[in-house]
Parts: structure tokens; sequence; C-alpha cells
């Protein structure tokens, strides 16, 4: 049986005073019941503060990028032990943002990946389409060629201690969000081709939804058969409106 995963990316946003304000509210208001998980991806310089808040809390901790490479000269890197050190639990690999704006191929991504597991952390593999990719009907082989090269590093096995985030580029930050059935549509994609690896595997592996979600529009996108969770930009920011999506899991 699959639980939600409410996943907030916090991006280069926060500073000591407004994370200390935005984990104590979050904190507060976790939801009764059981079947979620919560999560917060601060920025790096923060990792250790979220942490020491955390400590005896329900919502995890995790990072947004993590380097290929477990230590050396590599200015400005950090590597997967490290965020393991300061106790993050996941980690984001190969966000729409990463490979668009800081030029991360697949093959790099896959390498993060396999880095990432090898630490003991859980990667969190972001997928997605862009705009003229989607009007071209290229979504599916662009999803295809994200997912295969990480699963030609890895090989199916290691989505057993993977999760997966289907992020229309053109949903992100835009306020438009992918309808339940379009989301459902390439979850459903996703979870085929891995089961055509391993179907046991298939059926077990999280495939959460990023792109605008929201306390509106989370309980459509989450009462989909395939959809797990979400990764959450903007509403992650605020407390109130990331609990707003964590109380729609947690009602499902
Ligand atoms: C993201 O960047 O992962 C994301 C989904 O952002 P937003 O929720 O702001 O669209």
């Amino acid at each position: 049986m699959r639980e939600f995963l409410i996943a907030g990316n916090w991006k280069m946003n926060g500073g000591n005073e407004a994370n200390a304000e935005l984990v104590s509210g979050i904190i507060a208001g976790v939801p009764d019941g059981d079947g979620f998980r919560l999560l917060v991806c601060p920025p790096f310089p923060y990792l250790a503060a979220v942490a020491a808040q955390l400590a005896g809390s329900k919502v995890a901790l995790g990072a947004q990028s993590v380097s290929e490479h477990s230590a050396g000269a590599f200015t400005g890197e950090t590597a997967p032990s490290m965020l393991r050190d300061v106790g993050c639990e996941y980690v984001i690999v190969g966000h729409s943002e990463r490979r668009a704006l800081f030029g991360e191929s697949s093959e790099q991504v896959a390498e993060k990946f396999k880095a990432a597991q090898a630490a003991g952390l859980t990667p969190i593999l972001c997928v997605g389409e862009t705009l003229e990719e989607r009007e071209a009907g290229a979504t599916e082989k662009v999803i295809d060629e994200q997912l295969d090269a990480v699963l030609s590093a890895v090989g199916a096995a290691a989505f057993a201690t993977g999760v997966i985030a289907y992020e229309p580029v053109w949903a992100i930050g835009t306020g438009m969000t992918a309808s339940p059935e379009q989301a459902q549509d390439v979850h459903c994609h996703i979870r085929e081709r891995l089961a055509q690896h391993d179907a046991e595997l298939a059926a077990d592996v999280q495939i959460l939804y990023g792109g605008s979600m929201k306390g509106e529009n989370a309980p459509g996108l989450l009462s989909m058969p395939d959809i797990d969770g979400g990764l959450i930009g903007g509403a992650s920011l605020k407390a109130s409106d990331f609990l707003a999506i964590a109380r729609a899991a947690a009602e499902i």
C-alpha cells in the first residue's frame, strides 16, 4: 500500500527567521492520522537548523540537489554523505530548473540518483515535459528518455527506495496545473514503464505530482489512482498553504 508524500521544495527562498516560523507552523498543524508523510527541502545553508527544529516531529528533511561525487575538489558542491550528516533523508534530483538553468543532463541526473542512494538518501527523481514538447505530442517520449537514463544506470530495483515526481515544466510556478486526468495519464504511463522491468516494484513506487499544486486542486489530483503525493514549490512557503495540501492527503 503506497502512502502519500507531501514534499515542499523551498527553492532559493527563506532565511533564519522565516524558516523558523514556517517550520513551527507546519509542525503545529500536521494533520492527525497516517497514510501520509510530510517533507521539507530547504536551501543547503539552513538544513542543519531546520533538522534541529524538526527533531521529534513527524516532518522529514530533504535537500534540493546533490553532487554525484563523494568528496574532493568540487568547489561549491555538496556530497550525499554531507546531506546524511545533517539529517537529510531525501534529496531532489533532476528538477527541471537544474536541468534547464544549470545544464544537468539526464546522465548526470542518473549519477546523482545513484550517489544519493549509495549514501542512504532517498532520491526524488523529477521528470517532465515542456509546453512545446507536450504540444508536439512528445510527452511520453521525453519522460521515457529521462526515466530510462536512470533505469539504465541503476536498474529498476533501485526504485524500491526511490521516488519519482512528474513535474510538467509548463505547470511549475506558472499557476497552470495539469488536470487530474492529464496528470493521471502520465503517472500511469510512468508506472507501466517501470512495470516492464518489475511489476511488483512498479506497483509500490511513489509517484508525486508537481506543478502549481495548492489546497484547492490537491484533492482532485491526489484522488487519482497513480498520484501518490505532491512536490510543491510556491505553496510550500506558507504553513497554511502547505498544510491545506497535507490535509487533502490525510482525508483521502
Ligand atoms: C516545483 O518547482 O517543484 C514546483 C512544483 O513548483 P510550484 O509548486 O511552484 O509550481
